[in-house]
């Protein structure tokens, strides 16, 4: 604890923490030192962790790294976060990430950028950006997130380190602050698949406070992790055809594909005719859910209220123009725009039935293949302004990521290789519902 907390202090120019939970964090550790001693240490002892600033912990500040939820403290501890408590991990601090999970650069937070560790100019991928730092940086070992469309995988392939996202409904979403319900779920990112699969095991299953959350049965991950058999691989022709698909990034995966090859697995080029669909489909359908949840932030409830309404429904417009970013309110409006009585039919509707599609394409290609492989993300880590005056280039790059989240499937991005500026390249797996067990032992064997 000692050795992060310093790190953290030594580089906080990379803005990757909003705050540590000093003098709580060395209390815990010298509990967990104890429980060693004695023999009655849990899975998780010694495993120092940062919270990315959307899930809940009592009493201690909780505000998505918006300027809306400014004082205010948890309520209750999410039980993701309260089962790596129980298991004897010690909780260091809050980390910053874009305003409520959106964007993917990280430049979205009103705590300010997150700096990439390996080239400070560059971004650090997001939206948990903050959480992909401290563990590149080692500023703990490992970090918890979230993942609507690639959060947790994206930032982990601009940061060289490798980044979960289990099947939706794997683990209670309880205490996560929601962005987009029915994509939203925790994840990881770690600097093994070890640690990622030990994680898995100890948060996920249901808990009675998450209606969504999955009944199946938790496997022991982290004893599964043996891939002792030959694969079949398909890889989306498609995506490695896509106009502003970095050449470097396409070589890196092409080579895993090849190295896969040799080895003796089975790996064919597939199609997948829906590439084009896939961010507009995404976008429609996360702000519209982004919309209505986000209406409780209403300057009454949370956080801040704005000084400066006169009525009720200045109270609502002054706060909510006061607190929430520009991308927030863009989403926001997008969102109501897309569930309005004129439009419903042509966007919500419409992109609902293109999810379906999306979905059983995937899950068809998925019974016949074992996992898809692609990139994690287009480019490596871009540089800091690159994209914040062009949303839509910005909304593009998640390309590669959504898949996985518009048909719930669990998706990992690991560190492949790097380009010739050093940066970091994330290869992407993605296999059937609830089948961690061989995408974490591939992953595994990959790296
Ligand atoms: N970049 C995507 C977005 O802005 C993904 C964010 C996320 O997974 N929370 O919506």
């Amino acid at each position: 604890v000692e050795h992060y907390l310093h790190n953290i202090k030594e580089k906080a120019q990379l803005n990757a923490f909003l705050e540590t939970f000093e003098e709580e964090a060395l209390a815990q550790a010298d509990a967990v030192d104890q429980k060693i001693s004695n023999g009655t240490a849990g899975k998780l002892a010694g495993m120092v962790i940062g919270l990315k600033d959307v899930l809940a912990y009592k009493d201690h500040s909780l505000q998505a790294s918006s300027q809306i939820l400014n004082g205010f403290k948890s309520l209750y501890t999410a039980p993701a976060v309260q089962r790596l408590l129980d298991a004897d991990a010690i909780i260091i601090g809050r980390q910053n990430c874009d305003e409520f999970a959106m964007g993917a650069s990280n430049e979205n937070s009103s705590f300010g950028d997150v700096l990439n560790a390996d080239a400070p100019a560059r971004v650090p991928g997001g939206s948990s950006g903050g959480s992909a730092v401290a563990v590149q940086a080692d500023l703990c070992l490992a970090s918890i997130g979230s993942d609507t469309g690639g959060s947790v995988r994206q930032p982990a392939s601009f940061c060289g380190v490798v980044g979960f996202k289990p099947t939706y409904s794997r683990i209670s979403r309880y205490g996560l602050i929601a962005y987009a319900s029915s994509f939203d779920q925790i994840g990881f990112i770690t600097k093994s698949v070890e640690d990622a699969a030990l994680l898995l095991e100890v948060v996920a299953g249901p808990d009675g406070l998450d209606s969504t959350a999955s009944q199946r049965e938790v496997p022991a991950y982290s004893e599964l992790l043996q891939a002792d058999k030959k694969y079949k691989i398909g890889y989306i022709r498609d995506c490695f055809e896509r106009e502003g698909l970095d050449t470097e990034v396409k070589d890196a995966i092409l080579n895993v594909k090849d190295m896969l090859k040799d080895a003796g697995h089975e790996v064919e080029p597939v199609e997948f005719p829906y590439l084009d669909y896939m961010v507009p489909t995404y976008y429609i359908l996360t702000t519209a859910e982004a919309s209505s949840n986000l209406g409780r932030f209403d300057g009454v409830k949370y956080g801040f209220r704005s000084d400066n309404a006169t009525d009720l429904t200045s109270l609502y417009k002054k706060t909510r123009a006061e607190g929430f970013g520009h991308e927030v309110q863009r989403r926001i409006m997008l969102g109501t725009f897309v569930l309005s009585a004129d439009y419903y039919d042509a966007y919500y509707t419409k992109a609902q039935k293109v999810r379906r599609l999306i979905k059983e394409k995937t899950d068809e290609l998925l019974q016949a293949y074992d996992f898809l492989i692609l990139p994690t993300a287009p480019t490596t880590a871009f540089k800091l302004g690159e994209n914040t005056a062009n949303p839509l280039a910005m909304y593009l790059a998640d390309i590669f990521t959504v898949q996985a989240s518009l048909a719930g499937v669990p998706a990992i991005s690991i560190p492949v290789g790097r380009d010739t500026n050093g940066l970091s390249i994330g290869l992407q797996l993605m296999t059937r519902s609830f089948e961690e067990p061989a995408l974490l032992a591939f992953s595994n064997y990959i790296l």
